[in-house]
């Protein structure tokens, strides 16, 4: 969370210099969907966030449009000579999400934005489904998923992946791993809640740390130490989030996880699986981390895989467009260029058959792209079990 003094000063020292999202090739994915128009760019959303602080224009829903089509990809942090936006906070994009805030305390933000935030403060998830949805993954394994419980090792928080269709078939597949790995692991059943990470996203900070709170006091009461998140998102949000609110504990995200199985020899991918196999940095997990060589280690060990790189992966990948709360609100209908889409042309262009990828969102999002032809697109845990199971 920023705090108002660093947002005003970040916003002040934004150069205009459009370095940020002004290259040969487009950095910043908004700029390229709303077809290169001046208001979709990140100094045009620094310079909105500056007038309405400066009280020189009010926040209204009219103008949120602007900051809530922004993914938070982080893509012009990395790109900004200024270092600007990473001042004083320790990942990429908080200063949007500062932006945000300032649209959420004048109740002025998309109808999409406030149902996503009304969902989350009444029913603990996203999608306002009922809890026992939460659980609904499990049916289809042939195996128990474990209940957490003080005595073992890892707590599992499956997150969001848990009501988004195209993610069910990841979560099963880890688990499957984990448990032919004998890892000593359990979820909390009916007893997670959300993160807490979208709300923060979306600006609405009371709601993240209330989210954040329940979670903490149930991670407490059942001694956890070791989380591993399903998703990059609340990977992120335990890292540097929850540590703020005094909450410590080994995080990894899966594909971390995994890699050590694979060394430790406690998995073995020994099936062929022959593709060619591009992988898709997750935004939170790649440019917000720096984890870029487990995932890609990963598909390394799978005998008959292929790994050809994408011209935009790591540091400087380019974003599925799903993130910031995008995999929920579409700011322009129908889509003039859909961010997916373009990502997927450019898996295309090195010839990939399947983009790999390990985050729920980025999944979904690529799969509702209306240019993927003759391309597959796959978790990580998917096709890892697809070797050693
Ligand atoms: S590169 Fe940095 S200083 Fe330049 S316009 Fe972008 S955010 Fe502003
Ligand atoms: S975070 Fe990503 S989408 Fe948002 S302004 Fe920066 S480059 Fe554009």
């Amino acid at each position: 969370m920023i705090r108002p003094k660093d947002l005003v000063i970040s916003t002040m020292m934004c150069k205009r210099c459009a370095a940020c999202f002004r290259r040969p090739y487009t950095v910043c994915p908004i700029y390229e969907e709303f077809g290169r128009i001046p208001p979709f760019s990140p100094p045009s959303i620094i310079f909105l966030g500056s007038t309405i602080l400066f009280k020189q224009m009010k926040a209204s829903s009219e103008l949120a449009v602007i900051p809530y089509a922004c993914t938070l990809c982080g893509s012009c942090s990395a790109n900004c000579g200024q270092f600007l936006l990473h001042l004083r906070w320790e990942t990429p994009a908080r200063l949007f999400e500062g932006i945000r805030s300032l649209f959420i305390e004048e109740g002025a933000v998309p109808a999409k934005i406030s149902e996503v935030l009304n969902n989350l403060a009444k029913f603990g998830n996203a999608w306002g489904l009922s809890l026992s949805s939460r659980t609904a993954w499990e049916k289809d394994l042939n195996i128990e998923v474990p209940e957490y419980t003080s005595e073992k090792e890892y707590l599992l928080f499956v997150g969001d992946a848990a009501f988004i269709d195209e993610a069910k078939p990841a979560i099963r597949s880890l688990v499957s791993l984990l448990s032919a790995a004998g890892m000593s692991f359990g979820t909390l059943k009916e007893r997670e809640v959300d993160s807490g990470d979208m709300a923060r996203e979306l600006g609405e900070y009371g709601l993240f740390e209330e989210l954040a709170r329940k979670n903490i006091e149930t991670f407490t009461k059942h001694r956890v130490k070791k989380i591993i998140t399903v998703s990059p998102h609340d990977y992120n949000t335990f890292v540097i989030d929850y540590l703020r609110l005094g909450f410590k504990a080994e995080v990894y995200h899966y594909a971390q996880l995994l890699d050590q199985l694979i060394s430790g020899k406690k998995l073995r991918p020994v099936k062929s699986v022959t593709e060619t196999i591009t992988y898709h940095d997750p935004c939170f997990l790649g440019r917000y981390h720096g984890i870029f060589d487990s995932p890609r280690r990963i598909i390394k060990a799978i005998p008959g895989a292929n790994l050809v790189e994408m011209e935009r992966k790591g540091r400087y990948a380019f974003c599925c467009g799903g993130g910031g709360g995008r995999m929920w609100y579409d700011p322009q209908e129908p889509t003039r260029t859909r961010i997916s889409n373009i990502r997927v042309n450019q898996a295309r262009n090195v010839g990939a058959k399947v983009i790999v990828t390990a985050c729920p969102y980025c999944k979904s999002m690529l799969l509702a792209s209306d240019n993927l032809g003759e391309i597959n697109i796959k978790d990580l845990a998917e096709i890892l079990a697809a070797s050693c199971l």
